[in-house]
C-alpha cells in the first residue's frame, strides 16, 4: 500500500519552486527547498513571506496558519536534508542534462518510496527517469503553472516506467494541494504549453514583422481576443529564458517542425539578460 506522504522536497527556489513550496506549506506539509544558489533561497524567502502577508490581509488565512506554513518551511543547501521526503519535485532551470544530473543525485539519496515528481515544461518524463537507475515507475511529471499559488492546473504526465499507483499518489496529493490534476501522455510540452507555442510564436513573428507594438497585440488579444494577459506579458512573466529553453526543446522534439521554431527575438533578449519581470526588463520595464 502507498505510504502517506507528509514532507515534500522542492529542488530549484525561482519562480516556479518559491510558488510550489509556498502552496506545500499553506497545506500542512513539511516543506524543504533546495537551490545551488543561496541568494535564489534568500529571494525565494522573501517572496514566500509577502505572499502570505497578502493571504494575511486579503482574509484569506489568519495569523496563526500564516505562522504554521512559515514554520514548515527549510530553505536548504544540502539536498541530502531532503531525503526522507515522500514526494520530490524538482523544479530547477529546463536545460536537461542538468534535469538529468539532479535526477542522479535524487536516484542516491531519496528513499524507495519517494516519488520523483518534475516541473518541467516540455522535457520528456522517460527521458528523465532514465537518469535514475533504480524506481523508474516512480518518476513522474507535475507540471504546476505560473503563478502556482493561484493557478489550478497541475498536468500529471505518466512516463512510459511510470506506475499507476503513483499516477493515482500524484493525483492525490495535487488535490491535497488544492489544484486539479489532468493526466496527460508524455508528448512534447503536454497540452497546456504545446497549443501556446502558436500564441508566442505568432506574436512574435508580428513583432518581428514590424506590423505592430507589443503594447498593441497585447491590448487587441485581452480586450477582443478575451485572453488574461497578452502574449508579451506573458512571457515576461514566464521568464524569456525559460520560454526559450521550452520553445527550442519543442522544435527538437518534433523533428524541427517549422511551426514550432523559435524566434530570434527571443535569442537576443537572453543574450541581453532582458529575461522579464524576474531581471526588470523584458518586453516591458518593470
Ligand atoms: P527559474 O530560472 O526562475 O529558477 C530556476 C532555479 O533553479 C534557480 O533558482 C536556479 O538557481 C536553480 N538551479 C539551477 N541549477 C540547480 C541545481 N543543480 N539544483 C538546484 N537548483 C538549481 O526557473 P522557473 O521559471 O522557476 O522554472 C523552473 C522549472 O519549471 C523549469 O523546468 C520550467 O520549464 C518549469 N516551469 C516554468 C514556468 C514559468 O512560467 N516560469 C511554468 C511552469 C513550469
Amino acid at each position: 500500500m502507498a505510504k502517506d506522504i507528509y514532507s515534500i522536497g522542492v529542488i530549484g527556489a525561482g519562480t516556479m519552486g518559491s510558488g510550489i513550496a509556498s502552496v506545500s506549506a499553506l497545506h500542512g506539509y513539511k516543506t524543504y527547498v533546495y537551490d545551488v544558489n543561496r541568494h535564489a533561497l534568500t529571494k525565494a524567502h522573501a517572496i514566500i513571506a509577502r505572499g502570505y502577508d497578502t493571504l494575511v490581509e486579503k482574509n484569506k488565512i489568519d495569523v496563526k496558519e500564516r505562522k504554521r506554513s512559515e514554520a514548515s518551511l527549510y530553505y536548504i543547501s544540502d539536498i541530502e536534508e531532503m531525503a526522507g521526503c515522500g514526494l520530490i519535485i524538482e523544479a530547477a532551470v529546463e536545460n536537461i542534462d542538468l534535469k538529468k544530473i539532479i535526477y542522479g543525485q535524487l536516484n542516491e539519496i531519496s528513499h524507495k518510496d519517494a516519488i520523483l515528481a518534475t516541473n518541467t515544461s516540455s522535457f520528456s518524463v522517460t527521458a528523465l527517469s532514465s537518469a535514475v537507475s533504480r524506481n523508474k515507475e516512480r518518476v513522474i511529471g507535475m507540471h504546476f503553472f505560473n503563478p502556482a499559488n493561484k493557478m489550478k492546473l497541475v498536468e500529471i504526465i505518466k512516463g512510459e516506467y511510470t506506475s499507476d499507483e503513483v499516477v493515482k499518489q500524484a493525483i492525490d496529493i495535487t488535490k491535497k494541494l488544492g489544484k486539479v490534476p489532468v493526466v496527460c501522455k508524455d508528448t512534447p510540452a503536454f497540452i497546456v504549453n504545446r497549443v501556446a507555442r502558436s500564441f508566442y510564436g505568432e506574436a512574435l513573428k508580428i513583432l518581428g514583422e514590424n506590423n505592430m507594438d507589443v503594447k498593441d497585440i497585447d491590448a487587441i488579444m485581452k480586450e477582443e481576443g478575451g485572453f488574461a494577459m497578452g502574449p508579451f506579458e506573458l512571457m515576461d512573466m514566464i521568464g524569456i529564458d525559460v520560454n526559450y529553453s521550452v520553445t527550442k526543446s519543442v522544435f527538437e522534439a518534433f523533428y524541427y517542425d517549422p511551426k514550432y521554431k523559435p524566434h530570434n527575438i527571443q535569442q537576443k533578449m537572453v543574450e541581453a539578460g532582458m529575461l522579464g519581470k524576474k531581471s526588470g526588463r523584458g518586453f516591458y520595464q518593470y
